[in-house]
């Protein structure tokens, strides 16, 4: 079952690939595997899948220690600064980076362990309540103001879309934040590349990669759809899930 979820999301990945005239190796499928088992992971690993995304500190650290040592994992969620030791070490990128304080804190415990860290700025483009991320107007000052700290290097954008019935209804999402990492790319600024768009979800992902998307973040698509029980702590920090 999840190897024909997985066959069919890269089937849809490498079509919308092709309508867009991209060629497939520009868009890096995440598998986002909270609150899933472990052995579930596994078989999705078995599979090939090497990029997992995970929005909880404490199941990612988890899960890194139960599974393969070249497995990239992608912290996507809301970041606490007390919580960013933890991970530090754990991740390939931090997508979920929204506040100067948060990569303050990325930059310190980066400066420690001698280490240069990735990480996205996340953007909250429909600017929806319910979301975090800094909002578009406000991005190119914070990109700016972390762009200082000398541990850190931002590689491009992340947002979370709308949750819509037609993914349509995102494209204009997914073009505005794609301008507006043209428009950073374009300032030339020290630290920052804007190679990658962090874009796109099983609900909308296609539209994502025709409009630009380098990462895909895919959970459902994947994995089937997540059950988060009555009283666990999956849905209280999950603000997109409830
Ligand atoms: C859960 C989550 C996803 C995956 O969502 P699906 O709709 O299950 O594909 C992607 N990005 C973020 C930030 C998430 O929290």
């Amino acid at each position: 079952m999840l190897k024909d979820n997985l066959k069919k999301v890269e089937q849809c990945v490498e079509e919308a690939c092709r309508r867009a005239g991209r060629s497939r190796d520009e868009v890096t499928l995440i598998a986002v595997s909270k609150t899933k088992p472990v052995s579930l992971l596994q078989e999705a690993y078995a599979e090939g899948v090497r990029n997992f995304g995970e929005n909880k500190v404490q199941e990612l650290c988890k899960k890194t220690g139960e599974m393969p040592a070249d497995v990239r994992w992608h912290m996507i969620g809301h970041l606490q600064r007390n919580k960013v030791r933890q991970i530090i070490d754990q991740v390939a990128l931090i997508h979920s980076v929204d506040t100067y304080r948060l990569a303050e804190e990325i930059n310190i415990q980066a400066l420690k362990r001698g280490r240069i860290v990735p990480i996205l700025v996340e953007v909250n483009i429909a600017e929806e309540e319910s979301k975090f991320g800094t909002s578009a107007e406000d991005a190119i000052q914070l990109v700016e103001e972390i762009s200082k700290l000398e541990n850190i290097r931002i590689k491009g954008l992340m947002t979370v879309a709308p949750n819509v019935e037609n993914a349509e209804e995102n494209r204009t999402y997914f073009r505005k934040i794609r301008q507006l990492s043209v428009d950073i790319r374009n300032k030339n600024i020290d630290n920052v590349s804007m190679e990658i768009l962090s874009m796109g979800m099983t609900g909308d992902y296609e539209v994502a990669i025709e409009e630009g998307a380098t990462m895909v973040r895919v959970g459902t698509g994947i994995f089937g759809e997540r059950i988060y029980s009555r009283t666990g702590d999956t849905v209280s920090a999950d603000r997109d899930s409830v």
